[in-house]
């Protein structure tokens, strides 16, 4: 008779894709199953861990960045590999992950951005905020993107922590910028920067800001630039005042508060201009080859059926010169080979992380489970993953009990490891990704910089040619 499954003649095998934060937890959350032997096998498409930690948040925002201490301390534990620079769908399908594990956690957050379907939306000089945020973090799929910074005016869409980011950016100088970890590349393109005024397009009102009130402040805060709010578009209309006057969304409350002071202050004459604009929605990009000009529709607030404050436009419209675009409208998930999807909200359907067939009237597919942005859609910070990436792995652990996933014929930690081998040789395992991490960091130290990351994924496997055998994994490594 077989042992049950978690046992350690019988281990529960997991495979996670994706090694940012939610894998991460989803993963911690298994090892903390005192009652359960369970191997680990996690896979990312890039050579290095940490998905957005390490491309997607802001290079001066390093405390931040420390979680990964955390993730570090999770794939040192007993049962944990990490396959880096393996690419689901591409060197292992989920016919092969049904050979040799029970289940399979999808962790791989939204790789895309939502769009804003206005005319001139492809035009040169409009981007995707999230691909600039790439580039400036050194991603190697955006190492070779190209940004016209010789323009001198800027629009940023949306009022998000991402727009903040952006904006940020944009608006430092090269010194603030030297210490940390931003993309060499990036540091030198940004210190040749002409950009004099970025204008950070809201939809609706400063009280329906979607950013936290560290990254207003922090705008404030900079050497060469300023916040120039005008103190008419705080005037805020009734409901939006009634909301503010509740107190109850002590956020809001202090974003308003923090806004009025740079509406109180104006213009101390610094070089660069940050100019907030509240209640106005991109209609068009204007431009013959590149942008020229960005239209603007004025907005007003409604309380539709849900009674949420909406915008809608009025009559009203500008035109602002601006030569470059960066859309900060939210991230959208990518759909996974052989894995349901549900385009509209660029998500895997799911019934509290278990896979569904679909969001209506779905049956749950067995094995497979999904965490993250690619469960909940694009929201949150850090921490909230992890209650996030609990609650699916108590829903697979009740599977489990139940004998409800996957019946894996070759439920072997080596047999998958030489099927790596074979499909890609250039494999990177967590060991691997250590000598990566202590090279960036040498390469910083001389330099004075925390760090300075390697882009090109062929650049890292150079690194590790001569020690990437010592590393292969081992089980139970
Ligand atoms: P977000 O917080 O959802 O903000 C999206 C912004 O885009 C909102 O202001 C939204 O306005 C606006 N928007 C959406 N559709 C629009 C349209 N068609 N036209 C004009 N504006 C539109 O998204 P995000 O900035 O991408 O951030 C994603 C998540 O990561 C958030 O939870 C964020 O807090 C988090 N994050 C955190 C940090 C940090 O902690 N420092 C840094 C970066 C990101 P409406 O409100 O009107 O919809």
């Amino acid at each position: 008779m077989t042992e049950p499954l978690g046992t350690a003649t019988h281990p529960l095998r997991v495979a996670i894709i994706g090694s940012g934060p939610s894998g991460f937890y989803a993963a911690e959350h298994l090892q903390k199953q005192s009652n359960l032997v369970v191997e680990i096998d996690m896979f990312d498409r890039l050579p290095t861990p940490f998905g957005l930690v390490r491309g997607g948040v802001a290079p001066d925002h390093p405390k931040i960045k420390s979680v990964t201490k955390v993730y570090e301390r999770i794939a040192s534990k007993p049962g944990f590999r990490f396959f880096g620079n393996v690419e689901f769908g591409k060197h292992i399908t989920l016919e092969d992950l049904q050979q040799y594990y029970h289940a399979v956690i999808f962790a791989v957050g939204a790789q895309s951005d939502r769009q804003l379907d206005i005319p001139g939306e492809d035009l040169l000089g409009s981007h995707a905020a999230t691909e600039f945020v790439a580039w400036y973090n050194a991603h190697p799929d955006y190492r070779d993107a190209k940004f016209d910074l010789s323009v001198q005016n800027v629009a940023v869409i949306g009022l998000g922590n991402v727009a903040m980011d952006v904006t940020r950016i944009l608006a430092q100088t090269a010194d603030e910028l030297y210490e940390t970890d931003i993309a060499d590349y990036a540091l030198e393109e940004l210190k040749q920067s002409n950009v004099r005024n970025i204008y950070v397009l809201g939809r609706r009102g400063p009280a329906q800001s979607a950013f936290t009130n560290p990254e207003i402040k922090e705008l404030g805060e900079l050497d060469d630039a300023e916040v120039i709010v005008d103190p008419k578009e705080m005037k805020l209309d009734p409901s939006s005042q009634a909301y503010i006057d509740a107190g109850g969304d002590k956020v809001a409350v202090k974003n308003v508060e923090i806004l009025n002071g740079y509406a109180e202050k104006g213009d101390s004459g610094k070089p660069r201009k940050i100019i907030m604009r509240f209640l106005v929605s991109p209609v068009e990009l204007i431009g013959t080859d590149k942008v020229e000009a960005i239209k603007l529709v004025k907005n007003e607030l409604y309380v539709n059926e849900k009674g949420d404050l909406r915008p809608r436009a009025t009559d009203e419209y500008e035109t602002i010169p601006v030569g470059l675009v960066f859309r900060s409208v939210g991230y959208h998930g990518v759909p996974l080979e052989g894995v349901p999807f549900y385009e509209k909200w660029g998500i895997i359907p799911n019934d509290e992380g278990r896979v569904t067939s679909s969001f209506k009237d779905g049956s749950v597919v067995t094995g497979e489970y999904v965490v993250g942005w690619i469960k909940r859609g694009p929201s949150g910070i850090i921490g909230t993953n992890k209650p996030d990436s609990v609650e699916t792995v108590n829903h697979m652990l009740e599977d489990v009990q139940a004998d409800k996933v996957w019946t894996p014929v070759q439920p072997d930690a080596t047999a998958v490891l030489n099927l790596i081998r074979e499909r890609q040789p250039e494999f990177v395992t967590f060991a691997d990704w250590q000598v990566l991490d202590e090279a960036e960091l040498e390469r910083g130290k001389s330099l004075g910089r925390s760090r300075v990351k390697f882009s090109r994924v062929e650049d890292m496997l150079g690194v590790l040619a001569k020690t990437h055998d010592k590393h292969l994994p081992q089980v139970g490594d």
